[in-house]
């Protein structure tokens, strides 16, 4: 299996390839779709190689060009069922600041977030925790993480190779996400994660982190839960 990064605007896309095909784990901003595809092609696909549209969550920097790509790739789009009601309307939702600041930051964007709307969708498949999708020839399963939204998920690979979407963030180093719908929920599935022993973690913000890295932030977490 090969793990290709690509950055859609604001978060990361992953093509995962194995000798049967191509499943994208997120879909990048709206308007991101030729971009990935051509992407595809330049990795020795075809769009209808592509297996699997798996949307960590439905936030716009994850699903934004879900729709378009399923046009071009004919895949079905999975998501987990608690967040479908993030993608049947098209405004921006931002969930609560982690921080004072992220909460300022996230209320200047939900008001400008009219400028780019989603094109929604239902999703074709819906996920759940411990899904397996070998169905769609990926030695690899869903995992609920929940916390930034109800509904979000990781995909933990047979190697060890785990995609945290948002539950996990590596832009200055690793940390809980900038917003989040429930934070005891977000703590629960940081601790998740650690517990199934992941190789590596792919972020969709951020760079790649390994073992080591995630268990010094789970340590801080540990703390901090302590200190509370
Ligand atoms: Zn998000
Ligand atoms: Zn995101």
């Amino acid at each position: 299996m090969q793990i290709h990064t690509l950055f859609t605007g604001v978060a990361n896309t992953f093509i995962v390839e194995n000798s049967r095909g191509v499943m994208l784990v997120d879909a990048g901003m709206p308007r991101q779709a030729r971009r990935i595809v051509n992407a595809i092609r330049a990795r020795g696909h075809t769009p209808s190689d592509v297996r699997l549209i798996l949307v960590t969550h439905g936030h716009i920097d994850h699903a934004g060009s879900a729709v378009a790509l399923k046009k071009l790739t004919g895949a079905p789009i999975a998501l987990h069922r608690a967040d479908a009601r993030l993608v049947v309307t098209p405004n921006l939702k931002i969930p609560p600041g982690r921080t004072r600041a992220t909460e300022t930051l996230g209320a200047l964007m939900r008001a400008a977030g009219w400028a780019m709307p989603l094109e929604t969708f239902a999703p074709d498949v819906a996920l759940d925790d411990g899904q397996s999708l070998r169905d769609f020839g990926f030695a690899a399963r869903a995992i609920h993480t929940p916390g930034h939204t109800a509904g979000s998920l990781s995909v933990l690979c047979d190697d060890g190779a785990l995609f945290v979407g948002d539950a996990i963030l590596n832009l200055v180093h690793v940390a809980f996400p900038l917003y989040w719908e429930d934070a005891p929920q977000a703590r629960a599935s940081a601790l998740k994660i650690h517990a199934l022993k992941p190789r590596v973690c792919y972020t969709a913000h951020g760079r790649a982190f390994d073992a080591t890295e995630l268990e010094a932030f789970i340590a801080r977490v540990k703390k901090l839960e302590i200190r509370d």
